[in-house]
């Protein structure tokens, strides 16, 4: 067994290597090694954890070693089940998912540690300050965390607040989870009913509200903000009663179950594209759960890994506020931006042309400088490879200049189009950042748009009532001539018609990604 001082210095070493991921996480080149180094950092914190010698009372190991393997190769077969086949476009809602999974185990570690001090109280032991409080931190930042990972998960795999039809599957995960949200709430809530009515029915009531409010097809709905505060407020009373009462579990599952209802509203009403800041925001409040888990159990290497979480996460958020051109307490309690009525698609595209790969080759003969703008759809149909290649034979063929122009929140996750690239072996001093590439617009001949929409939507720019108004974009509708390389006209993540496609200079190329890239590269060969 380890002596507490030797569990230490290993705590300290595994901080040292979660430090090192987070710093070669910041650059596609060293992520791997970044996060092979957080999973050996988080190895030696669990083998330390579990041979820490503060688990062996009068000489006896009270670990539990048979149930924490079966909770491993559980764990460990969903992740590395997830890693294998969940395809790369569905990585952000994967990524939401987990999140989430973090915000549960802080609810119920510290559900576990206020059950057993209770126990410990009517023994006569008494409950810490600093236990209470961290007990409700984690219980309340926990869950809004769960319940607001589980939204922004429905809302990126598109079956929660749509109006649309939604595959069976889509279905089946929507009114599961709400129907066990209502189940576990009347269970729960029914078995404390002989001891404390009124609080057993709050309890209730709050599942009712997060099962109901999962199934609207809307993401905003009056009341709405009046149910954010008033959940807000309800938590943060409860969360007093629960440190001024903490024998009273009934108390804290309350505070669990409303302060989910807070994690719901504030969620579900984050619309348009200010999805990013959320998915940023929730990493970070995964890492603040974790820490308050830490001090709730008295473990060391969990304060310092759920802070360095939860900070990064900050920073990523007001990286992302940066990007979206908004403050965090607009995103968060605004309306997202101004909502107007959504112009007439019809109206909007009147005008617009389209292209094909022969002509577009044409064009690329004479143009001495091509920005590619990459977005979603690139990751859709895995084009990266081809774009690459097009834009090696431009260079080679043509002798032409191709450059990257990278929006931060192109995609559906932050860094999503630099990873593709990446991958792709595109060199990295090609890709360049959104201000740097607008600064040199009026140089490039033609800018291919590839699956990205509403990074290069110019009514970010003109239409101060449009949901993205404000959003700094690409301003490829400044560049010399613009192809726009999708299947069809349909809207993009933020749901609005862009006017760049039917502008004089621009083209579209009605295709797949990939294919379209296909095309291009025989016609540029065969020129
Ligand atoms: P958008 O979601 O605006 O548009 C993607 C476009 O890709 C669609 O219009 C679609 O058009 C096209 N597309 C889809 N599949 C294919 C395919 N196989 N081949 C070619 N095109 C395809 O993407 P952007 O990258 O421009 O913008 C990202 C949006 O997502 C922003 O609103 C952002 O806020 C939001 N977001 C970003 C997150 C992040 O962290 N980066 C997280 C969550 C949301 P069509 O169907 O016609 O082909």
């Amino acid at each position: 067994m380890l002596s507490q001082e030797l569990a230490n210095i290993l705590y300290v070493i595994a901080a040292v290597f979660f430090i090192y991921d987070l710093k070669w996480m910041a650059h596609p080149r060293t992520a791997v090694k970044g996060n092979r180094t957080g999973a050996i950092g988080m190895l030696i914190a669990v083998i330390a954890v579990l041979l820490s010698d503060e688990f062996v009372v009068d000489g006896q190991y009270l670990i539990d070693i048979p149930t924490i393997l079966i909770g491993l190769v559980i764990g460990a077969s969903i992740g590395a089940f997830a890693a294998l086949r969940v395809k790369m476009t569905s990585m952000p809602e994967l990524v939401g998912l987990f999140n989430g999974f973090g915000g549960a185990a802080s609810i119920l570690v510290a559900a576990a540690a206020l059950v057993e001090a209770t126990h410990a109280i009517t023994s006569g032991t008494h409950l810490g300050m600093q236990e209470r409080i961290a007990i409700v931190a984690s219980g309340l930042i926990g869950s809004v965390t769960f319940f607001g990972s589980y939204v922004a998960f429905g809302k990126l795999a598109e079956f929660l607040a749509v109006k649309w039809k939604l595959y069976p599957w889509q279905n089946v995960i929507k009114y599961g989870f709400s129907a066990i949200v209502v189940a576990g709430g009347a269970w729960l809530g029914s078995g404390y009913f002989g001891e404390d009515p009124i609080l057993a029915s709050l309890l209730i009531l709050s599942a009712v509200i997060i099962g109901l409010v999962l199934l609207v097809k809307k993401d905003r709905f009056p009341g709405m903000d009046a149910l954010k505060w008033i959940s807000a407020l309800v938590a943060l009373v409860l969360g007093v009663m629960v440190v001024m009462n903490p024998e009273n579990t009934l108390l804290y599952w309350v505070l669990a179950g409303y302060a989910g209802v807070l994690g719901v509203m504030l969620t579900l009403s984050i619309g348009g594209a200010d999805m990013p800041v959320v998915i940023a925001l929730l990493n970070s409040y995964s890492g603040l759960a974790a820490c308050a888990t830490g001090f709730v159990i008295n473990n060391t290497v969990l304060i310092v890994s759920g802070s360095l979480v939860g900070a990064s996460g900050i920073i990523l958020t007001q990286i992302m506020c940066k990007a979206m051109n908004r403050s965090l307490t607009n995103v968060l309690f605004g309306t997202m931006g101004p909502t107007g009525d959504t112009p007439d698609a019809d109206e909007v595209y009147k005008n617009v042309k389209s292209t094909s790969a022969d002509e577009i080759a044409m064009m690329l003969e004479t143009a001495q400088k091509v920005l590619i703008v990459p977005g979603y759809g690139m990751a859709v149909s895995q084009a990266q490879h081809a774009v690459r290649d097009l834009a090696n034979l431009i260079e080679t063929k043509f002798e032409g200049e191709v450059i990257y122009g990278v929006h931060p929140v192109a995609g559906r996750m932050p860094g999503h189009m630099n990873v593709l690239l990446a991958e792709a072996n595109v060199p990295y001093d090609k890709l360049l950042e959104m201000d740097e590439v607008n600064s040199m617009m009026d140089s490039i001949d033609m800018a291919i748009v590839i699956g990205a929409n509403d990074v290069v939507n110019p009514v970010a720019r003109t239409d101060p009532k449009s949901p993205i108004a404000g959003m700094p974009i690409i301003d490829v509708d400044k560049a010399g001539t613009v192809i726009v390389i999708k299947r069809s006209l349909s809207p993009g993540f933020a749901g609005i018609p862009n006017p760049l496609f039917a502008l004089d200079n621009s083209m579209m190329f009605f295709n797949d990604g990939k294919k379209a890239f296909n095309e291009i590269i025989e016609a540029v060969k065969e020129a």
